[in-house]
């Protein structure tokens, strides 16, 4: 059961995958970056700057100027999916 646990909290819930450059929400969700970049694009005019937390709907505003950059990455969470990914799907 912790394993199915583990891979669920290191899963994407748009792509379905391990995360790819995880970034922390506000609501202390996380998304790929790919994935955030992909709700972003399917918005059009404000919504481009807005975009809901796939988990929980929460808004996340991103900053104007810099979009994406402005979210913080989850390094932690990189890194264990990096290191542990191998375990874990083998
Ligand atoms: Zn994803
Ligand atoms: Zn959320």
């Amino acid at each position: 059961m912790m394993e199915a646990d583990l891979e669920d909290e290191l899963t994407c819930c748009v792509c379905l995958e391990l995360y790819d450059e995880p970034l922390i929400l506000p609501c202390s969700h996380n998304i790929c970056k790919k994935c955030a970049s992909e709700l972003i694009l399917h918005g059009t005019g404000a919504t481009r700057r807005l975009f809901q937390c796939p988990k929980c709907r929460g808004d996340v505003k991103l900053d104007p100027c810099l979009g994406l950059e402005g979210l913080q990455g989850n390094r932690v969470l990189d890194n264990i999916i990096k290191v542990g990914a191998g375990c874990l799907l083998h």
